[in-house]
């Protein structure tokens, strides 16, 4: 065998060799089983190797798998932007620009936010406003927005300081409140930078409507999304909702912000929107923003080689009619309810386990050293990545969710399995997941 060349998260880490996967399994090269937890990377969310989606990249390739953007449409890329109108179902349209990644569509959502401003002759509208406790992606302009420690350390005299808000954390209140007394600190908080920075400098707030990877799942308190949109308004300041993973059904309902009934300017979806079988994002954009864009310079100036590819494109497509057709959103409501109940169940016995939280199937849960107290854990003891590995031996993959925000946030990891899984496959993932639990509080004795 020879050393393998390619890079990994972890260098020096054991990476099983993915051989197929079906449902929600995948399989190794030893032949062994993992439940696929987390959907990969809150990903695959309805499962592998559907035969749909299998077909229709098949029938799309045979017909033309890439067309040059500048050159010309295509029948799925213009049929899948009618599709996300349609779902967002709101009284203006919203316009999709496709791209690759989520880091790309929230990098693009803050460059279609910045030249929305500009085209009315407010340039100095740059900046954007984010939250402490978030991840919108991993290129710089992305990486800007994130309030993610870890992923931006090593950067920082190249990001813009773009996180100045305190994120709604019921669980550890950066304001020591509690809800629903607290009346919405944290919200106003994104208030307080405004008047700080000065609306004139400011063109957009970002905000995860659950946070994910920053956090293990952050649900915000009632009203703070319609509270934080009532400040963008009246800054005229525009909203960006990255709903690169609760986008497309992952919390019960098509999108995240639908929970709170709050539209944004602008959307970023990725990771769900084709399920994990092919590389596409979208920063949907209303006409309110789009407006003085095609007024004035006619576009959008970011692109990428492969923007709206018919393959991609088909592949999206033929995900979304796969979700309505067999009415996964209303089962992932369903089952998530059932997941978060029998997790919570679970942490009454764990004393590491210090909160189970989420909407839909996307669960988190947060590690303590001590649950009254709520003390994390020391980073040095590792334990998010010692769970994780666990749960792998045991064959259960599920996803971490650290952000090395040192004494704010702790140890989390997200549960995530696809729209698919039966109330059998729950039962058999909370039982590894309890054994894995278990050993990892025995060996922390
Ligand atoms: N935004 C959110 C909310 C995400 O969870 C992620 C990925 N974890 C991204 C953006 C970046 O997406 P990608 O990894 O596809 O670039």
């Amino acid at each position: 065998m020879k050393r393998s060349l390619l890079i990994k998260p972890m260098m020096n880490d054991f990476y099983p060799t993915a051989t197929h996967g079906e449902g929600i399994y995948l399989y190794d090269e030893t032949g062994k089983k993992y439940i696929d937890g987390s959907s990969g990377a809150v990903t695959a969310s309805i499962g592998h190797a559907v035969p749909d989606i299998i077909n229709a990249m098949h029938d799309q390739v045979k017909k033309v798998s890439f067309v040059y953007r500048s050159q010309f449409t295509s029948e799925p890329a213009e049929k899948l932007a009618q599709k996300l109108n349609e779902l967002i179902g709101a009284d203006e349209d919203y316009w999709s620009f496709f791209v690759n990644s989520g880091s790309e569509a929230t990098e693009t959502a803050m460059k279609i936010a910045i030249q929305h401003w500009q085209e009315q002759g407010k340039d100095r509208k740059q900046k954007i406003l984010s939250r402490w406790i978030s991840y919108h992606g991993i290129t710089l302009g992305a990486l800007s927005m994130s309030g993610h420690v870890k992923r931006r350390e090593r950067f920082v005299p190249l990001l813009e300081d773009y996180p100045n808000v305190t994120a709604p954390y019921c669980y550890r209140c950066s304001f020591q409140q509690t809800y629903p007394e607290c009346q919405l600190f944290c919200a106003n908080d994104l208030e307080t930078a405004i008047k700080r920075i000065g609306a004139e400098h400011i063109a957009a707030f970002i905000a995860e409507p659950i946070v994910g990877a920053a956090g293990g799942v952050i649900v915000p308190p009632p009203g703070y999304y319609q509270h934080i949109k009532g400040i963008c308004d009246r800054h005229q300041i525009l909203f960006i909702a990255d709903e690169v993973m609760t986008g497309i059904g992952r919390t019960g309902k098509m999108f995240g912000m639908n929970h709170w009934g709050v539209q944004p300017d602008i959307m970023a979806l990725g990771k769900g929107m084709s399920a994990g079988y092919t590389a596409i994002a979208a920063a949907l954009v209303s006409e309110k923003v789009m407006k003085p864009i095609v007024k004035g310079s006619g576009s959008i100036m970011s692109g990428h080689t492969y923007s709206a590819n018919p393959q991609s494109a088909s592949v999206a497509l033929a995900v979304l009619h796969y979700i309505e057709k067999h009415h996964l959103i209303d089962k992932v409501k369903e089952k998530g309810e059932y997941l978060i109940e029998k997790l919570q169940d679970l942490a009454k016995d764990m004393k590491m386990i210090g909160d189970v939280r989420g909407l839909g199937l996307m669960i988190g849960v947060e590690f303590v050293a001590d649950k009254k107290s709520k003390r994390p854990f020391q980073p040095t003891e590792d334990v998010t990545s010692r769970v994780i590995e666990k749960a792998r031996d045991k064959g259960l993959l599920i996803y971490p969710a650290s952000a090395g925000n040192e004494g704010v946030s702790g140890d989390a990891v997200i549960i995530s399995p696809p729209f698919t899984i039966t109330k059998q496959e729950i039962d058999d993932l909370v039982d590894i997941f309890e054994e894995t639990i278990l050993e990892i509080q025995f060996e922390n004795c």
